[in-house]
């Protein structure tokens, strides 16, 4: 968990290759079908390029997907999902369905300003049509209006929230995060 720009993806690729895990990225796979122009990349264009969420049901249907895969068998990490509580429950539910539970909920921590310097910067050099200042301003809202509540809804839950700071270099970040996994 984390806001935009925090930094999930790259940690998360790299705690995945740590653990031996899969890594399921709800942003990476959308980008995938859009990039392969599928009727769900088309569908979830729309409000990506508009800072939005893309609709539960549609995240759900794809979480529920790459999970009954064989290789999440050993376990899997989630990366910018769930955004939403109802995500959150639906995902209490699948991993109920299996008796399966989460080990984990790490947030990786940022100040909004460095977020905003970030998100820019990305825009330039990755050319993410989500990364305009305008989108990045909405993302954000989005990120406090509906994504915060998570946190809350995990933080009352017994699994809880292990906070990270997200600043610093990489691989400062990467030792703190297999810390506080393995402590
Ligand atoms: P970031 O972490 O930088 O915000 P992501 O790659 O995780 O970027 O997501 C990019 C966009 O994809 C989001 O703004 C949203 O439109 C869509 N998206 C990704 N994951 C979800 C999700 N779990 N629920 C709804 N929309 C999602």
């Amino acid at each position: 968990m984390g806001p935009p720009g925090a930094g999930k993806g790259t940690q998360g690729e790299l705690l995945a290759q740590h653990f031996g895990i899969p890594r399921y990225s709800t942003g990476d796979i959308l980008r995938d079908a859009r990039r392969s122009t599928t009727e769900l990349g088309l569908e979830a264009q729309r409000y990506m390029d508009a800072g939005e969420l893309v609709p539960d049901a549609v995240i759900l249907g794809i979480v529920e997907q790459v999970m009954s895969e064989p290789e999440a068998a050993g376990g899997f990490l989630c990366d910018g999902f769930p955004r939403t509580v109802a995500q959150a429950r639906g995902l209490a539910e699948v991993l109920a369905r299996d008796d399966l539970a989460l080990d984990a909920v790490l947030n990786l921590t940022v100040g909004v300003g460095e977020i905003v310097s970030r998100l820019t910067r990305r825009a330039g050099l990755e050319g993410r049509t989500d990364d305009d200042l305008q989108t990045v301003r909405r993302r954000l809202e989005v990120y406090e209006e509906q994504t915060a509540p998570v946190l809350e809804y995990y933080r009352e839950s017994p699994v809880g929230v292990t906070n990270v700071d997200g600043t610093g270099t990489v691989d400062e970040i990467q030792a703190r995060l297999r810390e506080r996994l393995s402590a």
